[in-house]
């Protein structure tokens, strides 16, 4: 499958295993690190952000693609929409049933509220699904919380919010009883406990995981319980708008995707946990998300008044497939290097220690490929770099490969390539958004009875997300939020209906002169070559 120069290239990976196998390469300090994001992380490349001129987050920069989705007109006409027909009427109105979104509303549910869920696409098509390698919970007898935080902080630049921080380690151990105790299937040793293994920037093994899908693990745990309960769930129906009464979050406007038809829905409290932006393919990269990764949620609280915190940064997961073509930006998970598969360049030499944060990982891949040309040559005309996978055999024993990452194994081996023997090539993909809708300890919002979780809100994991704690993030303050809007749904009447702010950012964008073609939330993104 791969073309002679490959080959040959893959010949120099293999005659530097021997001494690579004893290299120890020592991870960069703080200065180092600081100076190779700056050269060569896409966040710092000069021209790629802009300064927003509406909004709660006016005067501050974002990348270009998220800029002009925030500073975009409704898909529906303010002025004439008719809100007098309520099609639903909750207690608490879920929008996006990923892992946040059903973590909320089985615990809305267990508060006693009417829960109502509904989603873009068919229910656990989601991130959620998708995600590989595993979940952090500090439940070792040689970890604490106190120590899983101080990784968070370090992988997020201290920039973090330290309470976000300390709900998400402190919550951890539960949130895995809690997966459990549902029938997620952990991997477990032979004596019955967890297994855990190092994600990049951890000081201790604390993921856990469901072989190498371990997000499908914890969506189909999620969405059986979600069916078993009878929770009510909307598939193909996305949020278009919120609702507000002037001060309060009172409901949306959903728009079916089948039958193109809107709805309205009246809530007392409504969660957003629509998810990240992937698909809005940031500075041309390829991405891991799944198709409904538009940033939805984050259009639809920013026009009601929400600011956005950390949307300047953008997670490109160092290890994305680059060959073969057909799998582009598809994600191979960290757990490779995890497991002691190693980054190698086209002259079969390591170059940067493999478990640094995903920041300084992915910034040295692009120094390597870029500046230094030392990347591997695709037939394509792309560039990238050998992950060395046949080393976790040689290191953990044959069929460890197959046990441990099984679906990435299949991946490949689809293109006639078997990981177990030969090394895959990589290169960086976008793959999270760091930041989002600005949320406290207990997911409010800058909007009275609007909570977000889960990627869609911003500040737990600061300018850098580690591995793991993503999955950990979208059931603890999935969890929290479904806790906060089903109680406080109980204190809350049925508020008046109003697209009042949309009106009113219609305005604003209008003095700013914003062009009235830019329509959002996008739903979807748009693949049509329009040339
Ligand atoms: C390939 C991949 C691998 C990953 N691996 C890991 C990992 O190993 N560990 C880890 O911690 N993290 C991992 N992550 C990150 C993690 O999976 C996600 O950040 C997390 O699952 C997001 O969960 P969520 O519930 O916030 O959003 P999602 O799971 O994406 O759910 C959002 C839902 O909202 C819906 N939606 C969007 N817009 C609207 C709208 N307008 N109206 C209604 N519904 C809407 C979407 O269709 C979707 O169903 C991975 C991500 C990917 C893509």
């Amino acid at each position: 499958m791969y073309s002679p120069s490959m080959i040959e290239s893959i010949r120099r990976l293999e005659a530097s295993r021997p001494f690579r196998m004893k290299e120890t390469l020592s991870a960069m300090s703080p200065q180092e690190k600081q100076a190779t994001l700056e050269k060569y992380h896409p966040d710092y490349k000069k021209g790629m952000m802009r300064r927003l001129v509406v909004g709660p987050n006016r005067g501050g920069e974002m990348p270009n693609e998220v800029a002009d989705l925030l500073e975009s007109y409704s898909r529906l006409d303010p002025e004439k929409f008719d809100l007098s027909r309520i099609d639903y009427d909750t207690d608490v109105l879920i929008v996006g049933a990923g892992g946040a979104g059903s973590s909320a509303a089985l615990i809305a549910a267990e508060a006693g509220a009417k829960v109502l869920m509904t989603t873009k696409l068919r229910f656990g098509e989601a991130n959620t699904m998708m995600a590989q390698g595993g979940i952090q919970a500090a439940d070792k007898e040689n970890d604490s919380p106190a120590l899983h935080y101080l990784d968070v902080m370090g992988g997020g630049g201290f920039h973090n919010k330290p309470e976000l921080v300390r709900a998400l380690v402190l919550d951890a151990p539960i949130a895995i009883q809690w997966l459990e105790g549902m029938g997620m299937m952990f991997d477990k040793e032979p004596d019955g406990t967890m297994t855990t293994i190092h994600g990049g920037g951890t000081c201790r093994k604390r993921m856990h995981s469901a072989r190498d899908y371990s997000g499908g693990e914890i969506m189909k745990t999620l969405r059986d319980e979600v069916r078993n309960r009878g929770i009510e769930v909307l598939e193909y129906t996305a949020a278009v708008e919120l609702l507000t009464d002037g001060e309060t979050c009172t409901g949306a406007v959903l728009f079916n995707l089948e039958t193109n038809d809107y709805a309205v829905a009246r809530a007392k409290t409504v969660i957003v946990a629509t998810g990240g932006c992937g698909r809005l393919h940031i500075q041309g990269f390829p991405c891991t998300n799944h198709y409904g990764a538009t940033a939805d949620g984050l259009v639809i609280a920013y026009r009601a008044g929400c600011p956005m915190a950390f949307m300047d940064t953008i997670q490109y997961h160092p290890t994305g497939a680059a060959y073969p073509e057909q799998i582009l930006g598809q994600l191979v998970t960290e757990k490779v290097r995890g497991l002691g598969g190693q980054m190698v360049n086209d002259e079969g030499k390591r170059f940067i220690y493999e478990l640094e944060t995903r920041d300084v990982e992915a910034a040295a891949i692009i120094r390597e490929c870029g500046e230094r040309k030392k990347g591997v040559a695709t037939p394509s005309g792309r560039s990238g770099i050998w992950l060395d996978s046949p080393l976790i055999d040689i290191l953990h024993g044959t069929g460890t490969i197959q046990k441990k990452l099984p679906a990435m194994h299949r991946q490949y081996q689809r293109f006639g390539i078997d990981m177990t023997k030969e090394p895959i090539l990589i290169y960086p993909t976008q793959h999270y958004q760091n930041g989002g809708v600005e949320i406290d300890e207990r997911c409010r919002t800058a909007l009275k009875n609007l909570y977000v979780a889960g990627e869609a809100s911003g500040g737990v994991h600061g300018r850098n997300r580690l591995m793991g704690n993503s999955l950990l993030d979208i059931i603890v303050f999935g969890r929290r939020a479904g806790w906060e809007a089903g109680h406080q749904a109980a204190g809350v009447k049925a508020g008046r209906l109003s697209l009042e702010h949309v009106k009113n950012y219609h305005r604003a964008l209008a003095e700013a002169k914003v062009p009235p073609r830019r329509v959002a939330p996008l739903l979807l993104p748009d693949y049509r070559h329009t040339a």
